[in-house]
């Protein structure tokens, strides 16, 4: 790998490798620019580091310790974020859904919420793009959204235990369903810069980590190919400070490695750290904040989880746990809410499933035993649905420290109106088709996936943070490249819209660079 030295001006410093970082980085080395990628997390070895181990792959999260306020405080650690060369795809479950067009204009339909400042025939394709990338499995006729360029490259995934009763169930109470969009392969796949990727094993591990390449995260597919084409990545360096020079500009990126602190000089800057830690370094450095909004806006998807215990051997841990999906509730005809939600099956692993029992039903002792004893029967549904964005949900710097003396981040959010109407609602639908398919002692688990917001992109600089190309309205040569820059939560899983959304993001920054330079 292509090495600078910390005295060079490089052209760009990414910070943070994940699905907003990794595409773009590997767009830029591929322009031919010097970039340097600094990520907090290790470059690990998923052949080598990677076990069949709950526990022991913790090691893929964001466990330092954040504060979580409000009603319906955030579960961090597992729930929200990740770390490592690659990010939280790490451990994503790898569902690719598109957005849909209308999720793009939540005011203009509902009159609320906030438009975003990018069309969906500009992000479509680079869906296109990423898709056949990365090989995302799914259907030849996805049933949803608008025509495609071109159909998934590779076909559907088999059907998890879970997938195949959501099916079942859902035929029954008339919802369609379809085999998801997933990042993992259903078949060997070549690509360009990293070479041959094997087909899913159906380990069933997704969110531990895949050991063998199958899932697209993107230590296995933009950071080789960024490699390939001259990037270097700065793994276990954290990024502290953005310096100014007499300008305004950022001239020089602060980070810690092995205990020091090192300085790493450049002409632009690309943070990709994610709804949190971007936030976290903006507010610290006190950036890019003349609006007032950085740290405003968080959003998390209601994301209620609803299982049940099945007569069959469901095996919850076997097969690719992102399988069946249905959009029919994008715009649901008795809708009371705003927005939309998605259902998707749940493959779970055991010990995320008994924490949950613990957590979510309050069980302990006999009662959890006697629960525990049918994992092999039990099958889940979710949903994923569009969360607007409120006053009362922000992130703000507490006066408690970190283990590394900086100010700890305290996420306040609380779920309004039109999220409890969706939940409601989606509780109704899923116990329907729960029942239908046959389960016994339905149980619901609520919660939120997904923190987004914090830095959002829009057309007015006293309103937002960075404009639709993700650059700051305030420091020409600082982007935003991740899901804090999300002006709305969407109504599906947000990873494959981060990735089209960084390739984006160069391109647009390597098209005005000569008048920006
Ligand atoms: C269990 C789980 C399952 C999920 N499943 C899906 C799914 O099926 N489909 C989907 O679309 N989404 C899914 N998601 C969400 C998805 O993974 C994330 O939304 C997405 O990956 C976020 O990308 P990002 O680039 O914004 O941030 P991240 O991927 O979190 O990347 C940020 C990177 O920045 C690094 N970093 C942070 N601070 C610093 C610093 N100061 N210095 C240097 N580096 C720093 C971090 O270590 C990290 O590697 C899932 C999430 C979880 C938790
Ligand atoms: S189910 Fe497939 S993609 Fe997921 S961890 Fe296993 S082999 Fe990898």
């Amino acid at each position: 790998m292509k090495q600078y030295t910390t005295n060079e001006t490089v052209d760009a410093v990414i910070i943070g490798t994940g699905a907003g970082g990794a595409p773009l980085l590997a767009r830029l080395a591929g322009a031919g620019l010097k970039v340097v990628a600094l990520e907090a997390g290790k470059y690990w070895d998923p052949k080598k580091d990677f076990s069949t181990d709950e526990k022991a792959q913790e090691k893929l999260f964001w466990n330092d310790e954040r504060l979580s306020a409000g009603d319906d405080p955030l579960p961090f650690g597992s729930n929200n974020s990740g770390t490592g060369v690659g990010g939280s795809t790490l451990h994503y479950t790898a569902y690719t859904p598109r957005v849909h067009p209308d999720d793009l204009k939540i005011r203009t339909e509902f009159g609320v919420g906030e438009d975003w400042p990018i069309d969906f025939e500009e992000i479509a394709q680079y869906y296109d793009e990423v898709e056949h990338f990365i090989g995302v499995s799914g259907p030849a006729n996805y049933p949803w959204g608008p025509s495609r360029k071109r159909s998934y490259p590779l076909g559907p995934l088999p059907v998890n235990g879970a997938g195949q009763l959501m099916e079942r169930g859902c035929k029954e109470v008339g919802i369609k369903t379809a085999p998801a969009a997933n990042a993992a392969l259903s078949a060997g796949y070549y690509q360009e810069g990293v070479g041959h990727r094997p087909a899913c094993a159906n380990r069933g591990f997704c969110q531990a980590g895949c050991n063998i390449g199958a899932k697209a995260s993107m230590d296995v597919t933009y950071i080789p190919l960024a490699i390939s084409k001259g990037a270097e990545i700065r793994p276990e360096c954290f990024v502290t400070q953005l310096i100014r020079d007499a300008s305004g500009k950022i001239s020089e990126v602060v980070y810690i490695r092995n205990g020091q602190e090192e300085r790493q000089r450049c002409r632009y800057v690309f943070l990709c750290a994610g709804t949190i830690e971007t936030a976290r370094l903006l507010l610290m450095n006190n950036l890019a904040n003349s609006s007032g909004q950085v740290g405003r806006n968080v959003m998390a998807h209601p994301g209620l989880q609803i299982w049940g215990e099945f007569d069959e051997d469901v095996r919850p841990y076997k097969g690719i746990p992102g399988a069946m999906i249905s959009e029919d509730m994008h715009r649901a005809s008795d809708a009371d809410f705003v927005g939309g939600y998605l259902l998707q099956s749940i493959g779970v692993m055991p010990v995320t499933y008994m924490q949950q029992m613990a957590r979510g039903r309050g069980l302990w002792g006999q009662e959890l035993k006697r629960a525990a004893s049918a994992y092999n029967h039990v099958a889940g549904i979710n949903i994923l649905g569009d969360c607007l964005p409120y006053e009362h949900n922000y992130m703000e710097l507490a006066d408690e420290k970190d283990s590394r003396g900086l100010p700890k981040p305290r996420v306040y959010f609380t779920n309004g109106e039109s999220e409890v109407r969706m939940t409601a609602h989606a509780n109704k639908v899923m116990r329907e088709i729960w029942e239908a398919a046959g389960a016994k002692n339905i149980w619901a688990f609520p919660r939120n996936a997904h923190v987004i917001g914090t830095c959002r992109m829009g057309n007015d600089g006293d309103r937002a943070v960075v404009n639709a190309d993700g650059q700051s309205f305030d420091i020409p040569n600082l982007y935003i490249s991740d899901n804090s820059t999300f002006p709305s939560a969407l109504s599906v899983n947000p990873a494959l819209t981060i990735m089209a959304l960084s390739l984006r993001t160069a391109d647009r920054f390597l098209t005005n660079r000569n008048r920006l330079d």
